[in-house]
């Protein structure tokens, strides 16, 4: 059987691996799979947790890139930064 090579969506593609990998999964497990890899690849988790950036203090990637008042600490050396750092 030969088959389409014809270009697909990214979440066509997706969706076809799932396919293949579960071809019995429900429309509802297939999303989960989805939100499951998309966690993995930080793209959801972005959505539901605060990314994180560059500390300037100690180069750590551990400073959230949102702050709830006028600063916030870094989850790794607990240097204050004021908000206005990007
Ligand atoms: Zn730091």
């Amino acid at each position: 059987m030969k088959s389409k090579s014809a270009r697909i969506s990214p979440s066509e593609a997706c969706d076809r691996a799932i396919s293949r990998m579960l071809p019995d999964a429900s429309e509802s497990e297939r999303s989960y799979v989805l939100y499951r890899a998309l966690k993995e690849a930080g793209g959801a988790s972005a959505l539901m947790y605060p990314q994180f950036i560059t500390c300037p203090s100690c180069g750590k990637r551990m400073l959230p890139s949102e702050s709830r008042g006028e600063g916030r600490f870094c989850r790794g050396c607990r240097a204050w930064v004021e908000k206005a750092v990007a």
